[in-house]
């Protein structure tokens, strides 16, 4: 019998809804507030100008200086295509499809699902409380064959650290069973919070980092899975064999330079600043409701008419995330932080929206 091509393919392929990353979803705009990404590129060079010859799996510049960064062993650093590529190594390196699952706590980052069900893993959600802090008791009631909890902190894309000593309870109430994979996506915007010292007490600890977003480096796809020894030996079995390109290196390697690094830090405390703005001004628009504290480069805002505001917005060339399907979110939007200029041109716009609050 002859099966059309869709057919052929895996049932949980079919039945999945892609993640929506924001160049798929388009747009029209000259202000990009939707992806979080830096707003200004950084100066590079590409030093090596062969290609011939296939790339070191690891290079070992990268991993040196990634390690020196994060005050780790080289060991303890695995390089992947972006932090994506590592929240999808883990699944595959420790969860058997149709048998062990993964947990995680909407609203957070879209790809823990994503990745779950491409590879056919079960996914359990716990939805975070309502000040988007971990649920533990409700996590320890779910943990029954899961192999991986995945927490993002500071979330994505609510903004919040999640609170130190529940990281600390779940790694207690995990320990021997799961593995718990920290996301610091955006971890370069609050330093102080990193668990990276927590490795030594915690092998069933990995964090995940970027240099898609400090870094200014989010169309390099590059990014780091930080854990102890024995977890990225197990990953290293299951990465490609030539995961980034000879170019993408050559550019990481400069990026995490001292140079590279001192750049990245006066990036962000200027992001910083243009955030203190922004939650000044925000809260003072009639159109906004609620705008919710933030620890990144991003902040997470209610509307009152989200669907206008959004829509208003974008027809002025003014892209932001709307939130509105993600659990908990309705009438949120998720605004990067910018350029100072481009933050002024999105307070003008919405004060044009607003009337005169009282
Ligand atoms: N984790 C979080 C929380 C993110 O927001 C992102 C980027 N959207 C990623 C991981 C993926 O980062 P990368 O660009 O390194 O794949």
């Amino acid at each position: 019998m002859s099966r059309n091509i869709e057919e052929l393919a895996r049932d949980n392929v079919r039945a999945l809804t892609p993640y929506q990353s924001a160049r798929r979803l388009g747009g029209n705009g000259d202000v990009w507030l939707n992806a979080n990404e830096f707003p200004l590129p950084v100066p590079f060079e590409l030093s090596q100008q062969t290609l011939n010859r296939y790339p070191e799996c690891q290079p070992k510049i990268v991993i040196e200086r990634y390690a020196a960064y994060a005050g780790l062993q080289p060991e303890q650093v695995l390089v992947s295509r972006g932090a994506d590529e590592g929240i999808e190594l883990v699944m595959r390196a420790f969860c058997e499809p149709g048998k062990d699952a993964i947990l995680f706590c909407p609203p957070t980052y879209g790809m823990y699902s994503v990745s779950a069900e491409t590879i056919g893993i079960e996914y359990r959600t716990v939805p975070a409380l309502e000040n988007w802090q971990l649920n533990l008791p409700a996590i320890a009631d779910r943990l029954d064959g899961v192999k991986v909890v995945y927490m993002c902190s500071p979330n994505n894309p609510t903004g919040n650290l999640i609170n130190p000593d529940d990281i600390r309870a779940l790694l207690e109430m995990t320990a021997g069973k799961a593995l718990v994979v920290a996301d610091e996506a955006y971890i370069e915007f609050c330093p102080q919070a990193t668990l990276s010292g927590w490795l030594k007490a915690y092998p069933h600890l990995v964090i995940l980092r970027t240099l898609s977003k400090a870094f200014a480096l989010a169309g390099l796809r590059c990014g780091f899975t930080l854990a102890n020894k024995p977890v990225i030996d197990l990953l290293m079995k299951v990465i490609a064999p030539y995961p980034l390109a000879t170019p993408v290196a050559d550019v990481a390697g400069q990026a995490l330079s001292e140079q590279g690094i001192a750049l990245m830090r006066q990036h962000v405390a200027e992001l910083n600043a243009s955030r203190a703005w922004l939650l000044e001004q925000l809260p003072q628009l009639s159109v906004v409701q609620q705008v919710f504290p933030s620890e990144t480069n991003y902040i997470l805002a209610r509307f009152a008419d989200s669907p206008a505001v959004f829509k208003s917005l974008w027809d002025q060339g003014i892209i932001l995330r709307d939130q509105n399907k993600n659990p908990g979110l309705a009438g949120c939007l998720r605004i990067s932080i910018g350029t100072r200029e481009e933050c002024e041109r999105l307070i003008a716009a919405l004060q044009a929206l607003s009337v005169e609050k009282a």
